[in-house]
């Protein structure tokens, strides 16, 4: 391979956003993925003979996809199949009640008027032009643009940026402020979880991550097929453009001499040259040294301590009754603060974790159920400590009766069967994502300063670029494709000032 490439390590959503658009643009790209398909955590199983995601199911921020498939000359809608929902998610409690959230913010209100009464639905109104405020605050200088400091950010915002950015409630836990907009402790609970979309406990991350329930609100789609069809569809593309992928192939080190990069060695031990990398692993990868010693001082240290959340999965193929499922539900817990103690203060699975449930099969509206068994994904929240706890099958076998009793008692009944049914825990996610104890979204956003923490795109090594779920802007699907486009980008801008 000539040394005039663009290696991409990994083909998650970061690694296939930054190779798309580099393609797109002209350059020679290599894709090297471990796994045998495109996607990192936007995976699917195989279960009964069906394929059913096993990652993410939430498919927010349309506009990021929009652009990126307009990088490449075409439009989303010549590749996949996107319908809006209706009701973006129900939530049970087992103490009584059930709440839909819809994509119409008022019909959400008139939703919270029928079960918290019209107090709680003004309120509502108030929490949700909040979320938006910080949100629009917020898109321009730090989710769309390179990493701030804290000051460069208050530049960015523009007139009045110190006050703006004291708006953005950086001091005050999640938890704390939904205090002060709801007294219903039912949702408080139900917008205090968002916090876990960014891997975060609702009591330690900041305020500012209301700016998720306005994400939300703002709209969620399905996609024909299934969530890991985006990452199928960003690949062929990709492809067509010139990109060449090796799957099933690892890195084992990445070489550099006195320019910067120069390549990499495969886990076979060949070596592939390269004048510009672009890393799609979590940063604890390059800390911990796994891609050898001559980048590992550039990731900033990754403590297991400040680790985001891991999941316990149950990918299953069953009969359900006595629950209107939708495409997304949510049983809550009985303990919210101790469902997170256990989690980041113990270390250990909860006794009364809350379930999130996608039901691949159904949409969002209530309709007839779908005949016969139906796929889904059963999610609770885990600690991520993977690479130093296997939990053992008792562990497992003792939070799924938890999980599953607080169904049954919301009414859901699921005919689970262990022969359609994959259990995936933090140790399998640690296998697939190195270095992470099986943390889903890098490091949690915990304390104010969590947010500036991520490492940006450039390195102090000439030539070698992060990107992903672990680095600027955050973790999520479309915040982790943001950062493949911005290394992109830099690889792109960096070029052009080395030929010139
Ligand atoms: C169960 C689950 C549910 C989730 N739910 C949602 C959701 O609803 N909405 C949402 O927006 N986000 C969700 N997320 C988070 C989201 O999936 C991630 O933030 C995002 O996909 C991360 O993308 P990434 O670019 O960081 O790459 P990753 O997905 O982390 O991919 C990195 C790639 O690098 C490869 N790799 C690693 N080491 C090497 C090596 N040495 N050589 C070659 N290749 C290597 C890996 O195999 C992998 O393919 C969820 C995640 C999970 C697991």
């Amino acid at each position: 391979m000539s040394n005039d490439s663009v290696l991409v390590i990994g083909a998650g959503m970061a690694g296939l956003a930054a190779a798309l658009l580099l393609a797109s643009r002209g350059v020679a790209v290599t894709v090297i993925e471990r796994a045998a398909r495109p996607g990192g955590k936007m995976r699917e199983l195989e279960v009964g003979g069906r394929r059913i995601d096993a990652g993410p199911t939430v498919f927010t921020m349309r506009w990021v996809f929009d652009d990126l498939f307009a990088d490449a000359g075409t439009r989303i809608e010549d590749h996949l199949q996107l319908s809006p929902l209706e009701i973006i998610a129900r939530h049970a409690w087992d103490t009584g009640g059930r709440l839909d959230l819809f994509a119409d913010a008022q019909r959400s209100a008139e939703a919270i008027g029928d079960f918290a009464g019209a107090a709680e639905a003004r309120r509502y109104l108030g929490f949700h032009q909040a979320a938006r405020n910080i949100y629009e605050t917020l898109e321009q200088p730090f989710i769309r643009g390179s990493r701030p400091t804290p000051l460069s950010l208050a530049g960015r915002i523009g007139p009045f940026g110190a006050r703006r950015l004291w708006n953005i409630r950086p001091f005050e836990t999640l938890w704390g402020a939904l205090g002060g907009h709801f007294q219903d402790p039912r949702l408080r609970q139900l917008f205090g979880r968002y916090a876990t979309y960014s891997g975060s406990s609702p009591f330690l991350a900041p305020a500012t991550l209301m700016l998720i329930a306005h994400v939300e609100q703002a709209g969620v789609w399905t996609v024909a097929g299934g969530m890991h069809q985006t990452a199928a569809a960003l690949a062929r593309l990709a492809e067509a453009k010139g990109v060449t992928f090796r799957y099933q192939t690892e890195v084992a080190e990445i070489l550099a001499n006195r320019q910067g990069v120069s390549g990499v060695r495969l886990a076979t031990g060949e070596q592939v040259a390269a004048k510009a990398l672009v890393s799609n692993l979590d940063v604890a990868a390059l800390h911990q040294g796994l891609l050898g010693e001559a980048v590992r001082g550039l990731a900033p240290p990754a403590p297991g301590t400040q680790r985001s959340l891991s999941a316990l999965t149950w990918n299953l193929v069953a009969e359900t009754q006595g629950f209107p499922l939708l495409r997304h539900s949510v049983f809550f817990s009985r303990d919210y603060p101790g469902e997170f103690d256990a989690i980041f203060r113990d270390g250990r699975l909860p006794t009364e974790p809350t379930v999130y449930i996608c039901a691949q099969d159904r949409e969002g509206h209530d309709g007839p159920p779908p005949p016969g068994p139906e796929r889904l994904l059963c999610l609770v929240n885990a600690p991520a400590i993977g690479d130093t706890h296997a939990f053992s099958p008792s562990e497992i076998e003792q939070c799924q009766q938890h999980a599953f009793s607080l169904l049954e008692r919301c009414g859901l009944r699921i005919g689970l069967n262990p022969e359609t049914c994959r259990i995936t825990s933090p140790t399998d996610f640690h296998r697939l994502f190195p270095a992470t104890g099986g943390a889903l979204y890098g490091q949690a956003s915990h304390g104010w300063k969590a947010s500036f923490n991520r490492p940006g795109t450039r390195t102090k090594l000439p030539g070698l670029y992060l990107a992903g779920g672990s680095v600027h802007p955050g973790a999520g699907v479309p915040m982790a494709a943001l950062s493949g486009r911005l290394a992109a980008n830099c690889v792109l801008a960096d070029l052009a000032s080395t030929r010139r």
